[in-house]
């Protein structure tokens, strides 16, 4: 329960009003160390509640221990303007009957409003990390109080380049502040690097467990012999499953977009996300899904990391992911709220192994599929 980690009345009340009755895996993990003050590393798969997890200990410190006077107290770093106002918006749901002010300092928008909305002094400075930088350098922004660094889906900082500003970032804040960070991989050993180069003695919190996948979630496998027999299958497949929002998964943008193309020709209402795409055209894919005015996302591992998604219930990889860890992370997209999911994964010849290794690492094995009309040469 929430009233257990002896969080502020108001935060539990805005918990009761969103209806948040308990708290996530991740969120009983690092909420009793936030709330010590504790450095944290955080690795949970997209979906699993990590904003809360470092929102409300960092609001609940605000509101212990108000200091009108100072600067920016916290400031939360996120890759893109997306997922940047997609947590000011949480950060605002939690702490709605609270006087604390959030603001929001990323590319894209106006810099004089932002400079302006800065000088209002939020406790909570939400943003990216090249925009955050600008502010810095000009003087509207000042990091001198920083009580609490969060960086958030770091390995997408990482894979985005942008590991450099933020550890300029982390170094104009104090160094006695407490840092979180979190990310939806375990990264690459970059991500280690920034890791110790930002964390104090840090707790370790690794969550994305094989155990974690939602059970309501079914794994199918279909063979297909080349990639124009794996665009039939998926054509097929997209016309007959049932389904509110699905998710397809290349692992090239070179296919994502072919993939964009062919189902545009067979009338399914797609949308490619890649990283190439501009944070506009992202935002829109994310609104569009929301609306359902579209209801196939084509999408690559980056381009997908940290979208909150709500209701996608198909799962399809187009390419079979590269590893367990990345298979895991994406098929947990599928049924999050607790509904029935299905994830099917098209297998060439070539992805035998891969798919065989993932089965030993899952410790279960997939269900074997056929289409009668789309039958392929080899099973
Ligand atoms: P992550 O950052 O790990 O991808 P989010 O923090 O975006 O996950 O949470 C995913 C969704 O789950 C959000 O819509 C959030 O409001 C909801 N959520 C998180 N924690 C809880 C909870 N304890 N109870 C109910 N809903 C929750
Ligand atoms: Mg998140």
């Amino acid at each position: 329960m929430f009233a257990d980690y002896g969080l502020h009345e108001r935060l539990l009340k805005a918990l009761s009003t969103l209806s948040f009755k308990e708290p996530t895996p991740v969120q009983v993990a690092a909420i009793p160390p936030a709330l010590e003050g504790r450095d944290l590393r955080v690795t949970a798969k997209t979906g699993s509640g990590k904003t809360a997890a470092f929102v409300l200990p960092l609001l609940h410190r605000l509101l212990q221990d108000s200091k009108p006077q100072a600067g920016a107290r916290v400031l939360i770093l996120l890759p893109t303007r997306e997922l940047a106002l997609q947590t000011l918006k949480e950060v605002e749901r939690f702490a709605q009957f609270t006087f604390i002010k959030a603001g929001l300092v990323t590319g894209g928008e106006g810099y004089k409003e932002q400079a302006a909305a800065l000088r209002k002094n939020p406790e909570v400075v939400i943003g990216t990390p090249g925009r955050v930088l600008n502010h810095l350098e000009t003087g509207s922004l000042k990091l001198g109080d920083i009580e609490v660094l969060v960086l958030d889906e770091a390995d997408r900082m990482l894979d985005m380049g942008l590991s450099e500003d933020v550890l300029k970032i982390a170094k104009a804040c104090p160094q006695e502040r407490q840092t979180l960070l979190f990310s939806a991989t375990a990264g690459e050993r970059g991500l280690g690097q920034v890791a110790s180069a930002v964390l104090r003695d840090p707790q370790l919190l690794l969550l994305n467990r094989r155990d974690d996948l939602n059970e309501n979630l079914k794994q199918q496998i279909i063979t297909a012999d080349d990639v124009q027999h794996k665009e039939r299958l998926l054509q097929w497949l997209l016309a007959h499953e049932t389904f509110e929002q699905a998710m397809v998964f290349t692992n090239t943008r070179v296919q994502a977009d072919r993939l964009a193309g062919v189902l545009r020709a067979s009338a399914v209402k797609a949308y490619v996300l890649h990283g190439e795409k501009t944070q506009d055209e992202r935002k829109l894919a994310v609104e569009r899904l929301r609306q359902g005015s579209i209801n196939v996302l084509i999408a690559t591992d980056v381009a997908a990391r940290g979208l909150d998604i709500g209701g996608v219930d198909l799962v399809i990889n187009f390419d079979m992911p590269r590893s367990g860890d990345e298979y895991v992370h994406r098929i947990g997209r599928a049924g999050r709220v607790g509904q029935d999911g299905l994830a099917i994964s098209l297998i060439c010849h070539t992805d035998w192994n891969l798919m065989s290794s993932i089965e030993r690492y899952l410790k279960q094995s997939f269900e074997r599929r056929q289409i009668k009309e789309l039958q392929g040469s080899y099973q």
